[in-house]
């Protein structure tokens, strides 16, 4: 049993795995055994922790700070609880995003990678900040953070959800584009280079401008990520040596 109003879902405790845990929301009725358990601290508010089936698959095991509580299957569905969000995903979430630039993290993403490779059309773009050295040299450190921020905040704004922007390296990004031909891929990347080597970044009420070089690639199926991503290493670096700022595709 699911219900729900604008605020709040709510589940039958019988749908809850081992090792969640859960807020007692509400019984839905009362009987004089439900008084008992009320008694002894389970009720409304409470938390506690699904442990499973007993041995004879009969009963149904929460535990309650440190004790075990057996209730019989039929009295689990007349509860109905809210699941926490699992401890275990909420870290997860948190360091899987970088906390600079607020991209993903390359070893966080790289499993995400592996997965949408298997499913073609799927191209890769690296992007890599120019002469960012140089930046940090004439400005600071402080400035070349900034500018990390600012290039990831116009990446982030001009994919797409299905898209994924993976800071790859010091100044170097991933970019995932699913369902995307290498055509296509080469426009999204150089319309994102034109609006960044556009943009007036300001600081210390200086302004200037930087510019990206990107490497891209369409994936053909059943290759490791690590040729892939060989071959838009190589696009790239043609990028660069060729006089930066530009888009260049590997065929
Ligand atoms: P190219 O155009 O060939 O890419 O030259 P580049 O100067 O961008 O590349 P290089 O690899 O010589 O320098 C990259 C610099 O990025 C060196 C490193 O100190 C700096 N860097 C890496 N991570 C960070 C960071 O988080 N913050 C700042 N401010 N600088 C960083
Ligand atoms: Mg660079
Ligand atoms: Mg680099």
């Amino acid at each position: 049993m699911k219900l729900s109003n604008n605020k709040l879902t709510v589940y039958s405790l019988k749908l809850i795995p081992p090792g969640e845990k859960v807020e007692i929301i509400y019984f839905t009725k009362e009987t004089p055994f439900i008084k008992q358990l009320r008694n002894l601290g389970l009720k409304e508010g409470t938390i506690v922790e699904v442990f499973g089936k007993d041995f004879t698959g009969t009963k149904f095991l929460l535990k309650l700070n440190e004790s075990l509580i057996a209730l019989d299957n039929e009295l689990i569905n007349s509860i109905l609880v809210k699941p926490l969000v699992n401890r275990y995903l909420a870290l997860k979430e948190k360091y899987a995003y970088d906390l600079l630039t607020g991209c993903l993290r390359r070893d966080y993403a790289e499993e995400i990678i592996k997965k949408a490779l298997v499913q073609p059309p799927v191209s890769i773009g690296l992007a890599d900040i120019d002469n960012f050295k140089a930046i940090n040299d004439s400005y600071g450190h402080l400035c070349g953070d900034l500018v990390l921020k600012e290039v990831s905040r116009i990446l982030q704004n001009n994919l797409r959800k299905s898209d994924l922007v993976v800071r790859w390296g010091g100044e170097e990004f991933l970019l995932l584009f699913k369902r995307t031909t290498l055509d296509l891929a080469f426009r999204i990347c150089d319309r994102i280079r034109r609006a960044i080597s556009e943009k007036d970044i300001e600081y210390d009420g200086k302004l200037f401008k930087v510019t990206l070089s990107f490497g891209v690639y369409d994936v053909p199926p059943l290759r490791p990520m690590e040729v892939l991503l060989k071959e838009a290493d190589d696009a790239l670096y043609q990028a660069k040596k060729t006089g930066k700022n530009k888009v260049v595709c590997c065929y």
